[in-house]
């Protein structure tokens, strides 16, 4: 009788009976595609175009029922696992070579509720169903800044964007998650069910099982907000960004402004000289009245002679996809990320001269303006420890062509070593690369032992390992809860 091979949780080669594939393919709403499927190649990609995985099964997820089913699948012959929401993550980890990848993208279903202001969200919905869904009540809940994002992944590892310094990061919105853990089961997590697991998941990334729905509180937002672009020119890079980071200081939460050091794409509003050229941008939203926005805002268009400026009222959702065409799925992506609780001269002096080496049009530095809100909530209330990072620095390594690999990478790593003095030495699990399994434990600082723990009672033989991955603690450490 034929069979397949599959990696198994420890990387030893195992045969599973053609009957058993096709056994448990009938389980699956959506199918199994095994290698030789049309369709395979496009459900194996991700969104980094240097994750090139072939699994030896893709189990097309349509509910709870088939999720439960895929796990049970994988635990029972200890098959190395993954787990796909929006396939975002640069470290490729939704894609396990070998193994059976659980693919979420046919759960995008999103429910609005405008009188409690809550959303119930499926684990394929991607940024920018949330948002528009949302937006068509006026609402909103923080989100990251690429409307293809998947909202699984962000919200697990922790999520920020321009609604974060008002609003608290997307998981201090998080009301609930229906969750199937290792052993099959369906749990429902909260504040008040199974509140180990519910503090677990709000940072702690893939670790403690499956997210089949999620459910998030909303705000009012816009539609309209006070957005847009200010830029100048790389020579004026020194004093704008000092005068950048001392604004963000007294700024009012309903503001943030990101800056990113970058060669000028060829925007409409900037002259085409400066196409190509080293820029620094201002992004900036005002999520409250779009006058006082503009108010607020008026101070950075003093920094020195911009080259353009494109803010305005601008529609929430609009914004949100504003950098989607920097960001399109299938470049090359190598990243590094650094934490930083103040940006002091010499930080900004080390990236100004990191900026002038950029080594393609795609790279970039971008720093987030955090604080606010996200700061208010402590270090312990959830698995998120980072909550002092007013600032986080992402290095984009960003190109085409394989043949460029090594000299991008090295730019991005020559960067964060040179910024890593000034930074907290904390990270961000959403932003670490495959090569940095040794951050996990710093990242998560005076809360890993807990998640250890939690990791041992809802995950012991680590079968959601395809992730930064959390070790389960080797003694219990907790009490079990009901
Ligand atoms: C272009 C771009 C822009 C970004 N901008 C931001 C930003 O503004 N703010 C921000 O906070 N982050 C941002 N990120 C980082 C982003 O939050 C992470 O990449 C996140 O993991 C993406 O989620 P995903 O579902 O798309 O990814 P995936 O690669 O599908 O998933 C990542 C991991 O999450 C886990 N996972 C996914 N779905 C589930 C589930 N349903 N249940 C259990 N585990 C699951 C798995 O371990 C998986 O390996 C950005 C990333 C990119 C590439």
């Amino acid at each position: 009788m034929p069979s397949l091979p599959y990696l198994t949780l420890d990387k030893d080669v195992r045969q599973l009976r053609q009957s058993d594939v096709e056994a448990f393919a009938l389980q699956i709403g959506g199918g199994v595609l095994g290698r030789n499927h049309p369709g395979f190649d496009d459900a194996r990609r991700v969104w980094n175009g240097t994750v090139d995985r072939r699994p030896a099964l893709i189990a097309r997820c349509l509910d709870t029922g088939d999720v439960q089913a895929a796990v049970r699948f994988a635990a029972g012959h200890r098959m190395l696992l993954s787990v796909r929401g929006g396939g975002h993550h640069i470290a490729g980890n939704a894609v396990a070579e070998g193994g059976l990848m659980l693919d979420l993208s046919g759960m995008r279903a999103i429910g609005i509720d405008a009188v409690r202001r809550t959303a119930r969200v499926g684990p394929g919905a991607l940024l920018g169903d949330l948002d528009r869904e949302a937006q068509a009540h006026g609402l909103a809940t923080p989100l990251g800044i690429n409307s293809t994002t998947g909202v699984a992944g962000l919200t697990l590892g922790g999520g920020f964007g321009w609604l974060t310094r008002r609003h608290g990061m997307t998981i201090d919105n998080l009301l609930r998650a229906t969750v199937v853990t290792a052993d099959g089961a369906v749990r429902v997590a909260s504040a008040t069910s199974q509140p180990d697991l519910f503090w677990a998941l709000r940072g702690g990334g893939g670790n403690f099982g499956v997210v089949t729905e999620f459910e998030f509180q909303l705000h009012p937002v816009g539609p309209e907000v006070y957005a847009g672009l200010i830029v100048y020119p790389f020579a004026r890079a020194r004093e704008v960004l000092r005068a950048w980071r001392d604004f963000t200081l007294g700024a009012p939460d309903e503001l943030s402004v990101w800056a990113v050091l970058r060669k000028a794409p060829p925007l409409p509003f900037l002259p085409t000289s400066a196409h190509g050229a080293e820029v620094v941008i201002l992004p900036l939203v005002h999520s409250g009245d779009v006058e006082t926005g503009r108010i607020a805002a008026a101070p950075l268009l003093q920094l020195g002679d911009p080259l353009g400026i494109a803010l305005g009222p601008t529609p929430y959702a609009g914004f949100q996809a504003a950098f989607d065409p920097l960001l399109v799925a299938g470049g090359r992506n190598y990243w590094k990320s650094n934490n930083f609780s103040t940006l002091t001269d010499a930080a900004l002096d080390v990236t100004i001269a990191s900026a002038a080496r950029l080594p393609g049009l795609e790279c970039e530095i971008f720093v987030a303006q955090l604080g606010g809100a996200m700061g208010r909530v402590k270090p312990s209330a959830t698995a998120f420890v980072g909550r002092d990072a007013r600032y986080i620095m992402n290095v984009h390594g960003r190109w085409s062509d394989a043949g460029d690999d090594d000299r991008v990478r090295a730019w991005a790593r020559q960067v964060f070593q040179a910024v890593a003095p000034h930074a907290t030495g904390s990270g961000y699990v959403n932003f670490l690369t495959d090569d940095e399994g040794e951050r996990v434990a710093t990242s998560y600082g005076a809360n890993y032992a807990r998640l250890q723990a939690v990791k041992r009672r809802f995950d012991p033989d680590n079968l959601f390992r395809m992730n930064l991955n959390i070790t389960p603690a080797t003694v219990p450490q907790l009490q079990a809860s009901p």
